[in-house]
């Protein structure tokens, strides 16, 4: 059997370039969808950072005129993934973050430089280039979301699946840039991709793609409030029978404590323990017997680490450690850096971004603290789970749909994998880690939990064929409306 072309468009792509779970989706994807046969290629933006990883590129586009900037698309292959990548240097080629100046601002063409990328997707599936003609785009979150107003103004009809990642980012733009944008005014509608005055590529994405996902069931439902939908719940209730949940999975290849190369390699808890002296020495911490607890997060509102400040008097005085990696809110790092200077050998805080570090916090963690205010999916409670370190989470979005709560059923029925608590709440966080030193204190049980996190399946075995089947709907039902 051949398999089928699909063209994935998105603004990160792990391990290439990364600043959240959407990097490692649309990165572990294609070897997950591979074996449901799907070939999928994926279109990214020739950051700096995408150029220099590539070897041997070939031109396979040219496109002097991109919404008025000189660009062409590279074909490579790169970390086992097929790629399409939109040099455009104007855009592309800078100093900063893929979103950020070097300030911490948004780049003020952002709206200019994932628009371009939208219209080279567009007109890749419209057949430009010459021996390849994907049959189904999926398109992720509000950086793609331009790809169906551009197909449908080319006059191109391949069905599109749109999988929002995060609810958080609309991706506006104000009206004035309609012309710069090269966006048809008749689409400036409330049906269209109109936002209270603005252009939203979300919201266009929503309206335009034939099929809408989250990346998990819970987050599914939440989307329908106004407390999680952000202001487009009813987008979301309009177009609820074409919406689905599907969880995340992570890549159990680079995620393995068997054979991860950057930790002393483990499969079974008491391995973790080398792990762990490792992990005190690094962070500073004393030699302690309550549970090491690690945050490996962005910064920001969302993940409700404000939250873990107020509640952690509470973990100290039960006798845990904490060890937290991140970067983002400068006021949240300022707290956390504090934090650890009133709490010697019992909190370190490294500000930054390091993958490697991640891992080896992982492997010496017995818990990974994730009270995220919501949570579309969440990833790092999964890499919890795969090594071991028990999630400590709040039950919201995602991280309910993976953690089995350690309540008295659950302990009962040895099927427990974590704790969950209610989000948003400082008490009911302080519980969550006074229960987490508690069950810690009985070894015997701690470890049997931490059997049940590592065994818990959390790779793409369940999803991948749920979003083969989604794409094969959707493409047959095209098929027979042609
Ligand atoms: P989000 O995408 O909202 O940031 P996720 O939990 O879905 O949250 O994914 C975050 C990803 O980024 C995970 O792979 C996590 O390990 C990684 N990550 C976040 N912050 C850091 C950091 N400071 N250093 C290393 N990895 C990080």
């Amino acid at each position: 059997m051949t398999a089928r072309a699909l063209l994935a468009v998105a603004s990160e792509c792990a391990p290439l370039v990364k600043t959240g779970g959407l990097a490692d989706v649309v990165g572990a994807l294609p070897r997950a969808l591979a074996g449901q046969g799907w070939a999928v290629r994926t279109l990214i933006p020739g950051y700096r950072a995408v150029m220099a990883a590539l070897t041997r590129p070939r031109t396979v586009l040219e496109l002097p005129d991109l919404l008025g900037v000189k660009a062409r698309v590279l074909a490579a292959n790169s970390a086992g993934l097929d790629l399409l990548v939109l040099d455009a240097p104007d855009l592309f080629d800078r100093d900063g973050s893929l979103y950020l100046d070097p300030t911490g601002k948004d780049w003020p063409d952002n709206d200019l430089r994932f628009a371009a990328l939208c219209k080279a997707a567009a007109l890749i599936a419209g057949g430009a280039l010459k021996s390849y003609r994907p049959e189904l785009l999926h398109l992720h979150d509000w950086q793609a979301g331009l790809v169906p107003a551009y197909m449908a103004e080319i006059g191109v009809g391949v069905p599109a699946i749109l999988t929002v990642h995060n609810m958080a980012f609309h991706g506006l733009a104000a009206h004035t840039r309609l012309k710069t944008l090269e966006l048809p005014a008749g689409g400036f509608t409330v049906d269209g991709f109109e936002y209270y005055g603005h252009i939203s590529a979300l919201k266009a994405g929503m309206m335009g793609a034939q099929a809408l996902t989250t990346v998990s069931p819970t987050y599914a439902s939440e989307l329908a409030t106004p407390e999680f939908g952000m202001g487009l719940e009813g987008v979301i209730r309009a177009r609820a029978h074409d919406l689905s949940g599907i969880l995340n999975g992570i890549d159990t290849q680079t995620w393995d404590p068997a054979t991860d190369p950057a930790i002393k390699p483990f499969s079974a808890p008491g391995g973790k323990a080398v792990n762990s002296r490792a992990l005190r020495a690094e962070f500073g911490l004393d030699r302690q017997g309550g549970p090491l607890c690690i945050v490996v997060s962005r910064l920001s509102d969302q993940k409700g680490l404000d939250l873990l400040l107020e509640a952690l008097p509470a973990l100290i005085d039960a006798g845990g450690q904490l060890a937290l990696l991140g970067s983002g809110d400068r006021r949240l790092e300022n707290a956390w850096l504090n934090a650890a200077a009133r709490h010697p050998g019992r909190v370190g805080v490294r500000i930054g971004y390091d993958e490697t570090l991640s891992h080896r916090m992982f492997a010496g963690a017995d818990a990974v603290l994730v009270p995220s205010r919501f949570e579309p999916c969440g990833l790092t409670q999964l890499y919890g789970l795969r090594y071991g370190a028990l999630p400590v989470v709040a039950r919201t979005g995602g991280l309910a749909d993976t953690v089995i709560h350690a309540n008295s059923a659950a302990l009962a029925a040895g099927c427990a994998t974590g704790i969950t608590h209610r989000p948003g709440d400082v008490p009911a966080l302080q519980d969550a880690l006074r229960q987490l030193c508690a069950l810690h204190a009985d070894r015997p049980l701690f470890q049997r939990l931490q059997r049940n996190a590592m065994k818990h399946p959390v790779g793409w075995e369940a999803s991948a064929p749920v979003y083969a089947a989604l794409y094969a709907r959707l493409t047959d039902a095209t098929r027979e409306t042609a």
